[in-house]
């Protein structure tokens, strides 16, 4: 993870006046560089609000990034707009991809925060398309739900989220 976060801030040194901007947290990230076309990139799709490209470093040919035009670093902090004009185009970019690529499976995988895994701080969601002869995995340990947790937990949800209902 580290290598990869390095490597995008070793492509920032190209543009010195925009680093300010887009290391100090105040919504500009590299993927405003590749909206604008000062970094070029392999876009594969493009409307009004979601833009798609080619990942500079694929974990597989055809490893894609879809990214809303609106700045918002995280899946919690999008707008209702944008989110259904992602939602709306996902489908059809991923078979795209997979009809071009001849890849049957993939991932779509969406890291929110640091810690989860983000690197750059826009909201993007990889399509990862798997080969037969692909090594890459994403592999993760599960365990036995606590059901008296999941029932408080889920309950906590649920509320909040009546809450939010508009
Ligand atoms: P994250 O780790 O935040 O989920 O993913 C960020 C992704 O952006 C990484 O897979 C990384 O390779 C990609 N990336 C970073 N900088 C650039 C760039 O300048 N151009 C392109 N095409 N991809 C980038």
């Amino acid at each position: 993870m580290l290598y990869r976060s390095n490597q995008w801030r070793q492509s920032l040194k190209q543009f010195p006046n925009r680093v300010n901007d887009i290391m100090s947290g105040n919504g500009e990230t590299i993927f405003n560089l590749i909206l604008s076309g000062e970094i070029p990139s392999h876009k594969i799709y493009e409307d009004d609000s979601v833009f798609a490209f080619l990942d500079i470093n694929p974990i597989s040919r055809g490893h894609t990034l879809v990214i809303p035009k609106e700045n918002s670093p995280t899946m919690d902090s999008l707008s209702e707009d944008a989110a259904s004009s992602l939602g709306q185009v996902l489908p059809k970019i991923c078979k795209a991809i997979m009809k071009i690529t001849g890849a049957k499976d993939y991932n779509i995988i969406q890291n929110n925060g640091e810690n989860a895994g983000q690197t750059v701080p826009h909201l993007h969601f990889h399509i990862i398309p798997k080969y037969p002869n692909s090594t890459h995995s994403f592999v993760w340990r599960p365990k036995p739900i606590d059901h008296s947790d999941a029932g408080e937990l889920s309950k906590a949800i649920l509320e909040e989220l009546e809450l939010a209902r508009p």
